[in-house]
Order: C-alpha cells, then structure tokens, then sequence
C-alpha cells in the first residue's frame, strides 16, 4: 500500500486506487478522515495502527470516500451530504445504513493531545463538503473540496458563487499546503489563489461530443505560477450573473 508521512502523526495512505484517506493520530486520539471505496478492511488496518480511541469522518458524501463507513459502529458526516450517504447504503446492502451518522459541522474543534484538528468549511464539490485543519502542522486535509481538477456536478453540489465564498474563506485559513484525496502529496495553498483567479476569468465551453460528465458539464481551464486549476461545471449551477 502507498503510505505517506506528509507531517508528524499524519498518515496519508491510498485505500483504493487514486483514492487516499487519512490517519490523524495524537497522543490521546485519532481521526480516520474518510474511508475510501470500501475496499479495504480500515477497522483491521485501524486497530493494527492506533491504540487510542479514534473517530470516523467523512469529508462529504461521494461513494469513493464513505466506501468503508460499514466497517464502523459509527460516523461522523456532513449533514447537507447524509442523504448522499443514505442512498449508497441503500444502493449496495440495500437497507439503511448499518452505523450511526452523527453530525460533522464547521466550527468543530477536536483536542488529540498535541495535535488541535479543527472542521472548516469546504461548500462546493458538495453543499455539504468540509476540511480537517491540522493547526500545529498548518497543513488541511481538503477532501475533494480544494482538488486542482475541481468538480461540480449534479444535484449535491453548491453554486459557483459558494465556490467564490469558499475559496476566500480558505486563504484566510493558517497552513501551508493542503492533502487532497486523489493526490499522494501535498499541494501547495497557492492553489487557492489560482482556483480565485480562475473563477475572475472563467471561459466554460461547451463539451464536445458529449463530454465524460454528461452535455450539461461545461470545462475551464488556467494556469498561473507553476499551477494549473481545471474546473468541470454544471451549466445549472453557473449563478454569477445572480450574484453580481
Ligand atoms: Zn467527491
């Protein structure tokens, strides 16, 4: 398995392929932050690594990263995202799900002995998305939210003018690179500007042929200082000129 040490007491380990969770371990608890594709048996792979009580966290709702909640007795995950959580679990057992949801929200702050974690707030990829700070180590685990290809499809997803808002709200934030969960290393937060900077000169085109999101999903794309920021957006979710 890919294992990475990106930061002291951070493990970022890809659970399926091009799919990366994350182990948050302090001195007196941990955080398992998402549980990938359900491939691997994390409550296994969890007990062989952490001795201290550890909670389970969702970034959002998407399949390839609450793939393994079954393993667990319970979860915690954003609320906007539960009914993306309930449908998998009716889609794959059939049945509700088997483990408790209790709510992940902004403002939360979780003390792991020697490593402060703090939930902020990621709205875009999903209305319900959410990012782990790591304060000591200035470094956010950012799920899908802050991806350089970043996606905005389908019902789950925020309008552009929340991706503005968040983006903003971001590089406020104190840390210095960010992990995403379909890259092995870190990026580098100058990524935030150049995802704002993308959105001040947004040229979405049309796909040709149908493209791999359906007609409906437009595709930017613009590089800046060594980065380059792809946006595939939902024509429904294009609200600027209601924002202005
Ligand atoms: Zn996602």
């Amino acid at each position: 398995m890919n294992v990475r040490e990106p930061a002291p007491g951070v493990l970022h380990f890809e659970e399926d392929y091009r799919v990366y969770c994350t182990l948050v371990r302090g001195q007196d608890a941990a955080i398992l932050w998402d549980t990938g594709q359900g491939r691997l048996d994390l409550k296994d792979w969890m007990d062989a690594r952490v001795t201290t009580p550890y909670r389970v966290m969702n970034s959002h709702g998407h399949a390839d990263h609450i793939g393994g909640n079954r393993r667990f007795d319970r979860v915690y995950a954003p609320r906007p995202d539960w009914p993306l959580l309930e449908a998998y679990s009716n889609l794959t057992d059939r049945r509700p799900p088997a483990y408790d949801i209790l709510p992940l929200e902004a403002g939360q702050v979780y003390d792991l002995g020697g490593l402060t974690a703090r939930v902020v707030d990621l709205t875009g990829h999903t209305a319900g998305s959410l990012g782990l700070l790591l304060e000591e180590r200035r470094l956010l685990l950012a799920g899908d939210g802050l991806n350089p290809t970043l996606l905005l499809l389908g019902q789950e997803a925020a309008p552009l003018s929340f991706l503005r808002r968040t983006l903003e709200e971001v590089r406020a934030l104190p840390f210095d690179e960010y992990l995403s969960s379909h890259s092995p290393r870190p990026i580098p937060k100058a990524m935030v500007d150049v995802h704002l900077a993308h959105l001040d000169c947004l040229r979405l085109e049309a796909p040709s042929h149908p493209g791999p999101y359906g007609p409906r999903v437009c595709r930017s794309q613009y590089k800046a200082a060594g980065l380059r920021s792809v946006l595939w957006i939902d024509r429904r979710l294009d609200d600027r000129e209601n924002a202005l």
